[in-house]
């Protein structure tokens, strides 16, 4: 690592369009790697799909709550020469879910390689073996598919074909449902194995089996929960960055990235403000920045047409709720199936139909962290996947109506007489994904995460429009995910020039020719 020799004001300018964990993440890292950094959020606090709602004395992270992969959180604090541990308390989670089936039959997913055995054996006791042998196939596309290729940029058609043998002997040209299906026979433990992909927006039985890896990182690493909430970890990254001389400029919504002769030189904020850089990473929306904020660009590779061609993942109905009791039977994380699960996952990613069914991931943070709600109290968020905005839903119309069978749904399960209970509620819907957070057709996880969309398919991390531009974040490679973002952002680091080394102009991408000019920054 090059020493930083310029006073921070000296530094060349960089600019994040985006406070999601991919743009603070890259943030941190150009921070490191000799840039004067400006974030700029649309919204009125960062963290992105990982923003806080604070109502009612509860405390309600809006998105990810499960962390799996600490060590990508601890890089960046070693980046700003500090621990993670000084910020952010990370408290193992255990189980990691507790997975309900519809019949009533519950199942404890955890770390403990006993228990998940005897817990195996209960519901399927000839799978056993089987399931061991899942495992090691996770492990093993865990050493390529993240460990080798995570942070790869994949810029080049040749980078893909490269590993193109690799990932048909990991036999990534299976499904995640059919992985688990060559080694298990069960239904519900193939259930068991395969709904994780759904937490990156993948369905199960289109998504490719590289997605298995999350089984290995998950029995590697743990799964954890932030003390005070995701958000202490938003409210740690933006101290970093404010601690290497940056800056987070909330209430700044982007409109356009300037381009001047094929590289952009800045952005103009609503408002008509316009910001120079010498360069500019968004982690706004891969899609949305494409169609969006690039108005004077000929588009070569994503144009209107591709990206309307694009698959986008599921989006997510989420309920944010505080109960005047405790529920102390229910675990941190549950999972809670309905019915159907391949009927269910066909409504919502193929016929983009808003079934009446519904499987569900119940959030008591509570359970962990007492902080987050009032005295004698219980934090919750229920999410139900969802079709995207395709699907033609009145969400306005629709909202309170499906929120409201989600009660009854839960009442009847694992929340008794919870009507009564309720004294904080709040809704977000695929409306507000697209709305608030400027996502493509509300997807909460942007483009599927399907093989054809998958590292060099996908929008890259040096951009193959514009010199000087980088994306960050769920639509770019590797993916969606807290551990796929915050690898987005290492990308980086392999793409971008040192700041110290920066004289001139920044080199083009290959393949990036410089387009037209459009604008100068003021
Ligand atoms: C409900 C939910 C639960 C989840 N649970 C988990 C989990 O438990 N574990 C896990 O690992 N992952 C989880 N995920 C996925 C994970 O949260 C996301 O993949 C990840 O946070 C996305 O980060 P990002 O970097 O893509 O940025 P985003 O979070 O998408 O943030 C992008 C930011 O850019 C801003 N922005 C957009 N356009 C502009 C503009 N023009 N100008 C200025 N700002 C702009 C937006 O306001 C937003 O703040 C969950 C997602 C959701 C929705």
């Amino acid at each position: 690592m090059l020493t930083l020799t310029r006073p921070p004001e000296a530094r060349p300018h960089a600019l994040v369009i985006g406070s999601g964990f991919g743009g603070l993440a890259a943030a941190v890292r150009l921070g490191a790697r000799g840039y004067r950094v400006t974030v700029l959020e649309r919204l009125d606090a960062p963290g992105g799909r990982g923003y806080v709602y604070r109502q009612d004395g509860f405390t309600f992270d809006a998105g990810p709550t499960v962390i799996t992969a600490p060590f990508l959180f601890e890089e960046l604090w070693q980046l700003c020469g500090r621990r993670l541990a000084d910020d952010v308390e990370l408290r193992p989670v255990a189980p990691y879910y507790r997975v309900r089936f519809d019949d009533g039959t519950v199942f404890d997913y955890s770390g403990d390689a006993d228990a998940m055995r005897a817990e195996v054996a209960k519901i399927a006791p000839d799978d056993v073996a089987g399931y061991e042998r899942f495992l090691d196939a996770s492990k093993a596309i865990y050493a390529v598919g993240f460990e080798q290729l995570g942070d790869q940029p994949f810029d080049r058609f040749a980078d893909m074909a490269a590993v193109l043998p690799q990932l048909l002997k990991l036999e990534g040209y299976r499904s995640v449902y059919g992985l688990a299906c060559k080694h298990v026979r069960h239904e519900k433990l193939r259930v068991l194995l395969t709904f994780q992909s759904l937490l990156v927006g993948g369905n199960p039985f289109q998504t490719t089996s590289v997605y298995c890896l999350i089984a290995h990182l998950e029995r590697r690493f743990g799964v954890h929960f932030a003390m005070g909430g995701t958000g202490s970890l938003v409210k740690g990254l933006v101290s970093l960055i404010e601690g290497q001389g940056g800056r987070l400029r909330c209430s700044a919504t982007v409109e356009e990235i300037l381009v001047d002769d094929g590289a952009a030189c800045g952005v103009r904020l609503a408002g008509g403000e316009r910001i120079p850089a010498a360069l500019v990473v968004s982690n706004a929306d891969a899609a949305w920045t494409y169609s969006r904020l690039l108005p004077g660009v000929k588009r070569k590779r994503w144009t209107e047409r591709k990206l309307a061609r694009a698959r986008y993942s599921m989006s997510l109905f989420v309920w944010y709720f505080g109960t005047r009791r405790q529920y102390p039977d229910v675990a941190h994380h549950s999972i809670l199936l309905g019915p159907r699960y391949r009927g269910l996952l066909d409504d919502i990613f193929v016929k983009q139909h808003l079934a009446d069914d519904f499987s569900l991931y119940l959030h008591r943070p509570t359970a962990t962290d007492a902080s987050l709600a009032p005295p004698g109290c219980d934090a919750f968020y229920v999410l139900a996947p969802v079709p995207h905005l395709d699907s033609g839903v009145d969400w306005q119309r629709r909202a309170e109506p499906y929120r409201q069978a989600i009660e009854q749904r839960l009442s009847s399960t694992v929340l008794p007489g919870l009507a009564q209970q309720i004294v904080s509620s709040r809704l977000l819907t695929p409306q507000d994904f697209q709305d608030r957070l400027l996502s493509v057709k509300g997807a909460a996880f942007s483009f599927e995460p399907l093989l054809t969309q998958s590292a060099w398919f996908r929008p890259h991390n040096r951009s193959e429009e514009v010199a000087n531009l980088y994306l960050v974040g769920a639509g770019t490679h590797p993916g969606a995910g807290l551990p796929g973002v915050l690898t987005s952002a290492k990308v980086l680091d392999r793409v971008v020039p040192h700041g110290e080394t920066l004289r001139g102009p920044l080199p083009a991408s290959p393949g990036t020719r410089h387009v037209r000019r459009t604008h100068r920054p003021a």
